[in-house]
């Protein structure tokens, strides 16, 4: 296991400016915020430095400003959510390094807690400038990364500010990386993968480094169309990508170098319409799909073999769902497989760890996320974990 500094290896930080890189772009209707997740994910990591006497200086980027100020997308807006949830008074500064926030140091006293602008309204984030990390570094003592679903991005708080001082993993980073190296870093075996979504070209990448590391693959959703037409099966109106027939051909060439089993479905519910419940439903066999009709989930025998596979593996790791889970009965399959996988877990005799956008409302939907071992919320960066990629702002983290 790679090794990197968590909060445990702080010393005595009582009156010390904590610069804590965290997930604040929170999703926000009417300049109310609608999900308060990511704020609960950083609130052990706040909480802890509070307690025990930092003065906590909050860095976070908002949508996408481009480099310049505007008030649609200062972190202004969400200093109320955050204050409430941490059930502690939240003061907002207007800059992000020099003398206002310098100012702020001044007023804190230890064990509060104020949250920086926008770090995306400085052109230096994004560009990852050292003179503006340097800027920023010189209000704090040390940094704190707990801001996982950003590590993809070598950029001014999440990757620069680590050279210029020491620095940590915050809680919920270091919970998704040790998640993370159970599942795929250094997994017990067998160790299956369920790749579904919408298309193949969106995860070429994921599916390409997990055949070198898994001993099943399944793949399910309208990737698995593509699968199926590339080993010469006719799947109709399916979604299909059949341009890349080529690519899947090696996509199973190498998994069968590498010892990893792909698991494609033999039947599928398949129906004319896109819609809810549609009149024209059916379940076949993969060679039935008429002309004129769209496979939209894997069958339930299919389901069925599936679970017995998941049951003889130790390790799961999961992005994307096996079918059309937003349109009932769609998402059978996907709830089926993922309350097995929440029994398995539950039982003790699978790790799973689960993420993607998608993935994590059809968990949800399926009311399991709880019975995972580990749900990702990062999107971007886990699967550019799932891809095998080296994330800069953990990099950085990580002691020789
Ligand atoms: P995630 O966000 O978890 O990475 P994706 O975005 O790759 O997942 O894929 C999710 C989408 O894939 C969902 O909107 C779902 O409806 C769609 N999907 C799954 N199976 C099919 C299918 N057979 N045909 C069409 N769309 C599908
Ligand atoms: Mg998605």
């Amino acid at each position: 296991m790679t090794k990197f500094r968590t909060l445990d290896d702080l010393g005595d930080v009582t009156g010390k400016v904590a610069l804590v890189r965290v997930d604040l772009n929170l999703p926000m209707q009417d300049g109310a915020v609608t999900d308060d997740t990511r704020i609960r994910a950083a609130l052990p990591t706040i909480n802890e430095l509070a307690d025990k006497g930092a003065k906590v200086l909050l860095l976070a980027h908002f949508g996408r400003p481009k480099g310049a100020r505007n008030s649609e997308q200062s972190l202004s807006m969400v200093v109320g959510a955050v204050s409430t949830v941490l059930g502690r008074e939240v003061m907002f500064c207007p800059e992000i390094a020099g003398p206002v926030v310098a100012q702020t140091v001044g007023i804190l006293r230890p064990g509060d807690v104020a949250i920086l602008e926008n770090t995306r309204f400085w052109p230096g984030e994004e560009k990852n400038d050292p003179e503006l990390a340097k800027a920023i570094a010189a209000n704090g003592d040390f940094y704190v990364n707990d801001a996982f679903s950003a590590a993809h991005r070598a950029h001014a708080t999440t990757e620069g500010l680590a050279h210029l001082l020491p620095a940590y993993a915050g809680r919920s980073m270091q919970a998704e990386l040790e998640a993370l190296e159970k599942a795929l870093g250094n997994p017990e075996r067998p160790v299956a993968a369920v790749v579904g979504g919408a298309k193949v070209s969106s995860k070429l990448d994921v599916l390409t480094h997990l055949v070198s590391q898994v001993d099943h693959l399944i793949i399910g959703g309208g990737m698995a169309n593509t699968f199926l037409a590339a080993k010469g099966v006719d799947v109709g109106k399916s979604l299909c990508e059949h341009e890349l027939a080529g690519t899947v051909t090696e996509i199973l060439a190498a998994a069968d170098k590498s010892g990893c089993t792909v698991h494609l479905p033999y039947d599928v519910v398949v129906s004319k319409e896109f819609t809810a419940n549609p009149p024209s439903l059916r379940t076949c066999n993969v060679h039935e799909v008429a002309a004129d009709e769209m496979i939209l989930d894997i069958g339930p025998a299919a389901t069925e073999a599936l679970a017995d596979v998941l049951k003889t593996c130790r390790t799961l790791v999961w992005n994307g769902p096996l079918g059309a889970f937003e349109l009932p009965p769609f998402d059978k399959a996907t709830v089926a497989l993922a309350k097995t996988a929440a029994a398995l877990t539950r039982e003790g005799s699978l790790i799973s760890v689960a993420g993607g956008g998608d993935t994590v409302s059809a968990l949800n939907h399926a009311a399991v996320a709880g019975d995972f071992s580990y749900v990702s919320t990062a999107g971007g960066a886990f699967l550019e974990w799932m891809e095998g990629r080296e994330l800069p702002g953990v990099a950085v983290l990580e002691l020789a």
